[in-house]
């Protein structure tokens, strides 16, 4: 796959696709400029290049460009939600997020997921496919096109388990990080998973500065397992063996995603037990208020509810924040406004 889509190779793959070629080396560094700085569209906006190499490139290429279908915009926060259309014909959403420290984009990593958590939208109709690296990217170099703001924070937790789709988010995280390319800082990337174990043993040995995000939604496996069907393949307990790894190999600490349901994982036991789990590993504890979808039945905790959860956690010395629910105007939810759009 990546021996045709240009934008998913690295500087030294693209060198050597050069020297194949029978071209300098030197232009590989002028196309990665093209593509992963200034952001060309097609092969067409790279002036520099004869049109005679410009030509060869599109003939022997793919070269990934989203269309962006829809922008929403939150009349609350100005926050946005966009819609792409891949190649195939495929959608998937980003949302754009603007905070006092900077630009913060939300991207997808596959369409789909097969992961069945069941408060999720994005995961009702299953895995469609994996993103490739420069589909990852692209939503990046899309919406920093059209803000003309540069993005200074990334989190993989859109639609899809980027851990699902490992070799393909390190490409993306690569490239997102590389000095010739957005030159994104890796401090400034999270990713989510649903809590992939052997996933995690393997992030960990990457040697990267990037966040994990596990997203936990519950302190017990039986809960756990109500929720989110993957907590049938592993348990807490091993999940909590990974994370500890993580740390002592990279000297990130990983954080905790709790969506509160209300009824289901919400009570002061609740948050008793998840601050033993949390404290031991220093844990920061970001709670989001769950999003309703129609689909299914599960309800808000009253706020109340959530700010005794909060209480109890900071009791017991827990850092924790409550997710700011940005953009609620405009299908906040993941997957929300690709599902509208396919039915
Ligand atoms: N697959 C990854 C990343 C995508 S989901 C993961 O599971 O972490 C990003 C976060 O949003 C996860 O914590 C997920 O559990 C949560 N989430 C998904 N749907 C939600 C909803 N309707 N309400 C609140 N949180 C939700």
């Amino acid at each position: 796959m990546i021996d045709k889509d240009i934008k998913s190779m690295s500087p030294e793959e693209l060198r050597g696709e050069m020297e194949e070629m029978g071209e300098k080396k030197f232009r590989a560094g002028q196309i990665y400029d093209w593509m992963h700085v200034k952001l060309a569209r097609d092969f067409s906006e790279m002036t520099n290049l004869s049109e005679g190499l410009r030509r060869k490139l599109k003939e022997r290429y793919t070269y990934t460009a989203l269309e962006t279908v829809q922008v929403q915009e939150s009349r609350i926060d100005g926050t946005k939600k966009f819609l792409f259309r891949l190649e195939d014909g495929n959608l998937v959403e980003s949302v754009w997020m603007q905070y006092k420290h900077g630009n913060s984009v939300c991207i997808s990593s596959q369409v789909g997921c097969r992961m069945g958590c069941r408060f999720c939208a994005s995961t009702l109709d299953g895995l469609e496919r994996n993103l490739t690296p420069s589909e990852m990217l692209d939503q990046i170099y899309v919406i920093t096109r059209q803000t003309g703001q540069r993005v200074s924070n990334v989190v993989v937790m859109g639609t899809g388990e980027p851990l699902d789709n490992y070799d393909n988010l390190l490409r993306f995280i690569r490239m997102l990080t590389d000095e010739n390319g957005l030159h994104i800082s890796q401090r400034n990337i999270t990713v989510s998973t649903c809590g992939i174990v052997p996933g995690i043993y393997r992030l960990a040995e990457e040697k990267l500065q990037i966040t994990l995000a596990l997203s936990l939604h519950a302190s017990t496996d039986e809960k756990r397992q109500e929720l989110m069907p993957i907590a049938k393949r592993y348990s807490i307990s091993e999940l909590m063996e990974a994370c500890a790894f993580y740390f002592a190999k990279t000297g990130r600490r990983v954080s905790f995603e709790y969506s509160l349901v209300g009824g289901v994982n919400d009570t002061q036991e609740d948050a008793q037990r998840l601050a033993g789990l949390a404290g031991p590993l220093g844990c920061h504890i970001n709670l989001i208020p769950v999003n309703p979808i129609k689909e299914r039945s599960f309800v808000q905790s009253e706020a109340r509810q959530i700010q005794a959860f909060k209480n109890k956690l900071e009791k017991n010395k827990i850092n924790v924040t409550i997710r700011r629910e940005m953009g609620r105007d405009i299908d906040g939810a993941c997957g929300q406004l690709r599902r509208r759009h396919m039915t």
